[in-house]
């Protein structure tokens, strides 16, 4: 199981709630963008309208202007003349309502002129004014002068009755015309209304002069006005036609009081759907859409920086995603085996720790600490290579995971050991119990590569509080309980005793001063003779090593022997051994001193090792001595461990011509078959089978039967640990002639050798 910083649902809450904020920042910022972007655009629709408006607005006033300046310069105006140029702009200008001239007459005037216009074809010609009624009367108010309504269009029914209307004399227009007069300039009046009509107008209003030339005062202007021109338009119909121009826009147009330029700002819209109207306003004005490419904000720069940020927001999101999942991977790498995918000693530690905190809350009376090791794992790696062995490890552990309660933590400390916490158990049966699960587990047989491994493991067992109340020390305690396992023959288990740890100091200890030893050569050799039990002849000696440590005290071989089996320093320690002896064997031949056949123990490590044939001739070689004169002994029980392993080696041995002797025969259950195929030559009786000779029945019967073994399999026999005179006849009556022991003699000295023989 990955452990993880975060739990699932908190990443998960993380990413959504990251996820949900970019979300929102991406809506603030299209909010701001758009509404940006939409004051600009209905800035520049608005403008667009008012420039439209102003063209429109503009035209008139430029119409007007060219009106009253024909007036001005023509000698032919008449009815019909203003008439045609009227109904011409009417046609083109909907929101003309109406085309006016009004001429100035002076009270002097007024009478011959309402004669005159009568004669012209207006029969009932008056200059008229208008009361507060709107209805129309003959001016009687005698003013200074007037401005009647002479011409007229379009000429309806609804306008003709206007025909001599003073508009001059009247509230609403007389500033207006005064101002336009003084001025010369085109005058709008606006919001009037036009009785029939019922409509707002807005009028625009031009003087006409007399034709002379320089008018540069106002006084002149006034005094040689002699008419006025009046356009009406209705504003409404302007935008409409404006409006029609822009049929996706809801142009509203509101009130206004003062002037033209005012009412053209008060153009409002309705809520603009930006992204719907934008191809609207493609198909229909690329004019406006063009400008709004164009802007510095435009469309694409807005979109571009959405996506943008957005990119970035998520590239924020996914780093901080991928830093957080590498967070995790790396405590996960931290806490677990890489190889087996289990948990690691560091992981064992906190589990551990985090079990101790809170082990007064529980029940327990105590935790387990289990450690346990793989027997001769080293043997696999040595035989089929590291690859091979990593298998194992991984079909081992996939044998933990799959069997074992995942209420038990189970971590590979490295190597071929492994850890396992247990809790909440409170007899150590129930420990027990766990144990044989485990090697029963284990005892089965693996199939890896058409191999059928058999393993074993040794299992050290501490416990907390009582041995131990920190991780450090219950590991180092269950790991002395597991080498006492395996001093103890392996496929075993150990609960941890106090003296455990003490002995392994000792045996640490002396492993290091061996080590020393070797290198400086604290060895010195003791030979046991072996004799003719016949004829007591000398027939042999066997070579036997001596320690005698810096402190001048001698070791026995029973201590370091073993030690340096268990640690690989016998390689060395043998090869110094057969170097000092086959020395010392070339020496006495020298002299003439037959010592029969030297025997040398040979531990089967050291004969596994490459190069040890070559170095064993090459020995012999140099003190030329001839290899049937040297016999090695192998412990049955190494032999038998392995016998396929060994059979080459011995075989190249043997051919050399070196005797091969099988040392402790009897206490390693050989296998008979492997007995015939081995180039052995002699079988060595155990020392504890001579001891019970010739009393012990069992004994008796065991020597009796290795014998004609021997015989049968036409070998040569040898017994060691001799110590008294019946064994011996015992030994010679029964067929084994060769006798060691301290009957004859201890192992001894060289001087004491020499001595003796
Ligand atoms: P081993 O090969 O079985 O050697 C015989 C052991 O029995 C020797 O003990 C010897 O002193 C002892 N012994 C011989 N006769 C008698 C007897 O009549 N009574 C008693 N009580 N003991 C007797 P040692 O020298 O202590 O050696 C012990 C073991 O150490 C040897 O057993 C051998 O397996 C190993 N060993 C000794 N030297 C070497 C060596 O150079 N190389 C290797 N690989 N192993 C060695
Ligand atoms: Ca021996
Ligand atoms: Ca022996």
């Amino acid at each position: 199981m990955k452990q993880e910083i975060f739990t699932k649902k908190v990443r998960i809450n993380i990413v959504a709630t990251s996820f949900l904020v970019l979300i929102i920042v991406g809506w603030i910022q299209y909010n701001y963008q758009y509404s940006h972007l939409k004051n600009k655009f209905h800035g520049k629709i608005e403008n667009v309208i008012k420039q439209q408006l102003m063209n429109d607005l503009g035209s008139i006033k430029g119409i007007i202007s060219s009106l009253s300046s024909y007036y001005q310069s023509t000698t032919e105006m008449n009815s019909s003349v203003f008439s045609t140029l009227s109904n011409g702009l009417l046609d083109n200008y909907r929101y003309i309502e109406a085309i006016i001239f009004l001429t100035i007459v002076k009270d002097e005037e007024k009478e011959i002129f309402e004669e005159d216009m009568r004669e012209d074809g207006h029969y009932n010609f008056s200059i008229n004014t208008i009361n507060k009624n709107r209805t129309i009367l003959k001016s009687t108010e005698i003013k200074s002068k007037y401005a009647p309504i002479i011409y007229i269009e379009p000429s309806n029914y609804y306008l003709t009755k206007y025909y001599g209307l003073d508009l001059y004399n009247t509230m609403t227009f007389k500033s207006s015309f005064d101002e336009a007069s003084k001025t010369g300039n085109v005058i709008i009046k606006d919001n009037i209304v036009m009785d029939n009509l019922g409509k707002e107008m807005t009028f625009f209003i031009k003087p006409t002069y007399k034709n002379i030339t320089r008018l540069d005062t106002e006084k002149k202007r006034i005094e040689n006005t002699n008419g006025f021109y009046l356009i009406a338009i209705n504003i409404e119909k302007l935008f409409s036609d404006i409006k029609e121009k822009f049929p996706d826009f809801n142009i509203t147009t509101t009130k206004y009081d003062s002037t033209i330029e005012n009412k053209a700002q008060s153009v409002f819209f309705d809520e603009l759907y930006f992204f719907e109207k934008i191809s609207d306003l493609e198909r229909s004005y690329i004019y406006i859409t063009k400008q709004l490419y164009l802007n510095d904000y435009n469309l694409v720069s807005f979109v571009l920086i959405l996506f943008i940020t957005m990119v970035i927001q998520a590239l924020l999101v996914v780093i901080w995603y991928i830093n957080e999942s590498s967070k995790i991977t790396l405590h996960y790498k931290a806490t677990h085996d890489d190889l087996t995918t289990l948990a690691n000693r560091t992981y064992f530690k906190e589990q551990f720790n985090k079990k101790i905190n809170n082990f007064n809350n529980t029940n327990n009376k105590f935790i387990a600490v289990l450690f346990i090791d793989i027997d001769n794992f080293k043997d696999i790696n040595d035989s089929f290579g590291h690859k091979f062995g990593d298998e194992v490890l991984i079909k081992v552990s996939k044998k933990f995971k799959t069997t074992l309660s995942n209420q038990i933590l189970i971590s590979r400390n490295g190597g071929d050991e492994f850890l396992i916490l247990m809790d909440g158990r409170n007899n150590i049966e129930s420990i027990v119990d766990l144990i044989n699960e485990i090697m029963e587990l284990i005892s089965q047989p693996i199939t890896l590569k058409s191999y059928n491994l058999h393993l074993t493991v040794s299992i050290g067992v501490s416990l907390y509080p009582n041995d131990g109340n920190n991780i450090d020390d219950l590991l180092k305690n269950a790991d002395a309980a597991m080498y006492i396992a395996k001093d103890d023959g392996r496929n075993t288990f150990k609960f941890y005793q106090k003296n455990m740890t003490e002995e392994l100091m000792e045996k640490l200890l002396l492993q290091n001063e061996l080590k020393d030893a070797i290198q400086n050569d604290e060895f010195t050799l003791n030979y046991q003779p072996q004799f003719d039990g016949r004829n007591d002849k000398l027939v042999g000696m066997e070579v036997l090593v001596r320690w005698t440590n810096k402190n001048g005290n001698t070791v026995a071989p029973v201590k370091f022997i073993p030690l340096a089996e268990q640690t690989g320093l016998i390689i060395n320690l043998d090869r110094l051994v057969m170097k000092k002896a086959i020395k010392q064997f070339a020496e006495w031949k020298n002299q003439n001193f037959n010592t029969g056949r030297l025997s040398i123990n040979l531990s089967i490590k050291q004969l596994k090792t490459e190069d040890f044939l070559e170095i064993f001739k090459e020995l012999l070689t140099r003190y030329n001595v001839n290899p049937r004169d040297i016999e090695l002994e192998v412990t049955e029980g190494a032999l038998m461990d392995n016998p396929l392993d060994a059979i080459a080696k011995l075989d190249d041995l043997s051919n050399f011509g070196i005797n091969l002797s099988v040392d402790d025969f009897g206490t390693g259950y050989s296998s008979l078959a492997y007995l015939k195929k081995l180039p052995i030559s002699k079988l060595k009786i155990d020392k504890s089978f001579v001891d019970g000779l010739p009393d012990h029945n069992d004994d008796v019967a065991i020597v009796k039967s290795i014998i004609a073994l021997a015989k049968s399999l036409n070998l040569d026999v040898i017994a060691e640990g001799v110590e008294n005179i019946q064994q011996r006849e015992f030994l010679v009556a029964n067929g084994c002639n060769k006798i060691q022991g301290y009957f004859y003699a201890k192992p001894l000295k060289k001087e004491e050798i020499e001595l003796t023989f």
